[in-house]
């Protein structure tokens, strides 16, 4: 069994990732326009048509865009929490709603997915119920979080147990204090239901992470506070002094990345 994986955008400017095998192919996150989703996943051999769910990690726009027409114009199941549904049918800019592909999904109920199980977990964010997704497949464990404030408990169990992980790296502290956000932007992005700094993303990593990682994919880059160089070499610096190898990428803002095929 091949897994692909794909982002095909990560940032404030909308998000979306594909993971896929030949029999199960999966969204995470919908932040992006049906038609810039299709031409990606076209240009990297995959057709929209073939994909067969959507998870949501949570209500923020950049995550949610497109959910509604995928669900309502293609048919695509739509899974996230109940809250975040709620959050999104009441949501005034989130236009086109969802009413036939609404799937709720609990926080750490596994659900079996044809080749994948599929597991949401909480973390912390300003959204109105974040989560990440672990998805399994053979013995390995693929986590993304995107989106969040602090490590907590639960997100640092996946991560310690993932082979393949996407993680924020979203601003560098310098830039942020230094940059023209207004204090009260740049304090809801250092708080703890905000984002997570590329120093605070390479630290945990380099104190919690062990072998059985062998990839990291560094995502949700802010443009305004970051440079995905900097990211690279914050995080690839701190894991170097403790010795730890592994494949490390960040993920371009708005453009897709390679696909990269997973082992089982
Ligand atoms: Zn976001
Ligand atoms: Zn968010």
């Amino acid at each position: 069994m091949q897994i692909n994986f794909i982002s095909l955008a990560s940032g404030s400017s909308g998000n979306c990732f594909y993971i896929g095998t030949d029999n199960c192919r999966i969204l995470i996150d919908a932040g992006i326009a049906v038609r810039t989703i299709k031409k990606r996943l076209h240009n990297a051999g995959l057709d929209l048509s073939k994909v067969c769910a959507v998870f949501i990690t949570h209500d923020h726009i950049d995550h949610i865009k497109s959910a509604g027409v995928l669900s309502e114009k293609l048919f695509l199941p739509v899974f996230t929490t109940a809250k975040t549904h709620n959050a999104m049918d009441s949501s005034y800019i989130f236009k086109q709603k969802i009413y036939s592909g609404k799937r709720i999904i609990e926080k750490n109920l596994p659900v079996a997915f044809d080749d994948f199980t599929i597991e949401a977990f909480g973390i912390s964010h300003d959204g109105c119920d974040s989560v990440g997704y672990t998805v399994h497949f053979g013995d390995k464990r693929f986590t993304l979080i995107t989106d969040l404030g602090y490590i907590c408990e639960t997100a640092k169990e996946h991560i310690i147990n993932a082979n393949y992980l996407v993680i924020e790296a979203n601003y560098d502290e310098q830039m942020l204090d230094s940059g023209k956000y207004p204090l009260s932007l740049k304090q809801r992005i250092q708080s703890d239901t905000g984002h997570l700094s590329n120093r605070q993303t390479a630290k945990f990593l380099s104190d919690n992470i062990n072998e059985k990682l062998s990839h990291i994919w560094l995502c949700h880059l802010s443009r305004e506070n970051n440079l995905p160089q900097l990211a690279y070499k914050t995080v690839n610096e701190k894991l170097k002094e403790k010795g730890i190898n592994v494949n490390l990428y960040v993920l371009p803002r708005t453009a897709p990345s390679d696909v990269f095929v997973l082992e089982n």
